[in-house]
């Protein structure tokens, strides 16, 4: 299951699991939109995946025992290991190279 983590690895703002900002790569890397299109340009700092809007689990059970009320978000917080400069460096070589390439 899906991983909602709490905030973004970069900017540490926060990422409910209603917000329309967050976006995560295959490994579940979790960023807000500002800092994924204007500091990361669609390159995942930890793994050098693209990335994709997160979805939103529904608060509602429309369907019996699967909701945000059965499997809330984590509440794990997580920051990127790598330095301001690393990253920078780091998306520099990837970012020319799309996704599917990558
Ligand atoms: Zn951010
Ligand atoms: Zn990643």
């Amino acid at each position: 299951m899906l991983e909602l983590r709490s905030n973004c690895e970069l900017c540490d703002r926060e990422l409910p699991p209603d917000s329309t900002e967050a976006c995560i790569c295959t490994y579940e890397c979790t960023f807000c939109r500002d800092c994924v299109e204007r500091v990361l340009h669609n390159v995942c700092p930890n793994c050098g995946g693209g990335f994709t809007a997160r979805p939103i689990r529904p608060k509602t059970a429309r369907r019996e025992g699967v909701s945000l009320g059965h499997d809330p978000a984590s509440g794990r917080r997580v920051h990127t290991k790598y330095s301001q400069q690393e990253i920078a460096e780091f998306v520099a070589t990837v970012m020319h190279i799309p996704p599917e390439d990558r």
